[in-house]
């Protein structure tokens, strides 16, 4: 990746930087790797609901995977078709629901029978019907980390198997409410293919299942999950969207009146992010050499949160990589750190570093913790602008 360096010596860090010409060849290439016009992709906004990369995304005629009345929103303003969007999440509120409602998104992806009489009652208040897909709990392992697993039975998130056929019941009842189909997501961060095999074959058994019970299935929602190359973001800038796809196409037994939808987060945007980040001081111990940064884990609290692992770049230096450091931030917990050890050219204070593929789950996940102001973001086309 290119940076312009130059731009950023003007400005203000901690900030996300946004490389839209690698967003947008992301962009193209998923178009190009989608099998048929019945595969569907939506965008999971939570991974990174920044603006001009939404708007961005949305150009393409991609939908949203919202997990918040805030998302469906969010989505909503920056160009995404209502009849896009998905609104998945294991307790949505009243007023997130009337959200969906109100603006008459593509469905609701449901987790529990309780939701479903609520939504129920409410699409009945509004005098509208909703759209409903059953999100099934797999039970499949996504070999990930524990904290981004979601397909296990141990999982907070989904109906059971065993309980389908009386939730499936429960629409015989419940007038205002219209089942689409079934939804799986089994967690973030995939690389390993074999969890998205076992998947796609349950998903054949499970849409069986559901058909043979008289309810019939026009939407199968995978979720999404695909992982990217943290350890190498130059050598591989984008996903592997042809595989993930083909594995799908391969072994679901798709008809021509349903369709086949995907809610991809990080493979579309973790590249195209980095936090940049200036060089405030070194400290030597008798066992360690610090480099401390501006930025800290409440701008990218991945390292913290999920032992997640971000390649740096020193872009004052392109020396040869000489010294170990750890790297870390200035946030009163001993977490804070981005990496231990980790090999660099000398870097000094002013230093600018690129913390990379932190597109996904970085600046949405920033916080105010110590009371430190929320990182600010450019885009590569924003700084073009100002340049001029
Ligand atoms: C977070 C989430 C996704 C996206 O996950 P990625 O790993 O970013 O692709 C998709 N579906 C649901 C229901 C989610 O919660």
């Amino acid at each position: 990746m290119n940076f312009p360096i130059e731009r950023f010596l003007q400005l203000k860090t901690p900030f996300y930087y946004y490389d839209m010409d690698l967003l947008k060849a992301t962009l193209v290439r998923l178009r190009d790797s989608l099998p048929d016009e019945r595969f569907i992709v939506h965008y999971a906004i939570k991974a990174c609901s920044t603006e001009p990369v939404v708007k961005q995304i949305a150009s393409f005629g991609i939908g949203a995977d919202c997990v918040s009345g805030g998302e469906v929103e969010a989505s909503i303003n920056a160009g995404i078709s209502p009849d896009k969007i998905v609104f998945a999440g294991v307790a949505k509120a009243d007023w997130e629901i009337l959200v969906g409602l109100r603006n008459n998104i593509f469905c609701f992806n449901v987790e529990s029978e309780e939701e479903l009489v609520n939504i129920n009652t409410l699409a009945q208040q509004e005098g509208v019907t909703a759209r409903v897909c059953l999100r099934i709990n797999p039970d499949i392992d996504p070999h990930t980390h524990k904290n981004i697993s979601t397909g296990l039975a141990e999982d907070k998130f989904g109906i059971q198997i065993e309980d389908l056929e009386s939730t499936l019941h429960m629409f015989d009842n419940l007038g205002n409410l219209h089942f689409l189909g079934l939804h799986f997501h089994i967690g973030s961060q995939l690389l390993d293919m074999e969890p998205y095999r076992q998947l796609a074959q349950k998903v054949n058994e499970v849409v069986c299942q559901t058909e043979k019970l008289g309810y019939a299935v026009k939407v199968i929602n995978v979720g999404g999950g695909l992982g990217i190359n943290y350890h190498e973001p130059d050598k591989e800038p984008i996903a592997d969207f042809k595989t993930y796809f083909g594995i799908f196409k391969d072994i679901i037994r798709l008809r021509d009146n349903q369709t086949l939808h995907f809610e991809l987060g990080r493979a579309i945007v973790a590249q195209c992010g980095s936090l940049i980040t200036r060089v405030l001081y070194n400290k030597h111990s008798h066992t360690r050499e610090y480099v401390m940064a501006d930025a800290g884990m409440n701008d990218l609290i991945r390292p913290a949160l999920y032992e997640a692992y971000h390649s740096i770049d020193n872009l004052s230096n392109d020396e040869p990589k000489t010294h170990r450091y750890d790297v870390v931030g200035p946030v009163c917990e001993s977490s804070d750190v981005f990496q231990r050890d980790y090999l660099m050219p000398l870097t000094r204070r002013g230093d600018l570093l690129a913390i990379r593929s932190a597109g996904a789950y970085g600046e949405t996940m920033a916080s105010r913790y110590n009371l430190r102001p929320l990182p600010l973001h450019y885009t590569s086309e924003e700084l073009k602008k100002h340049q001029r």
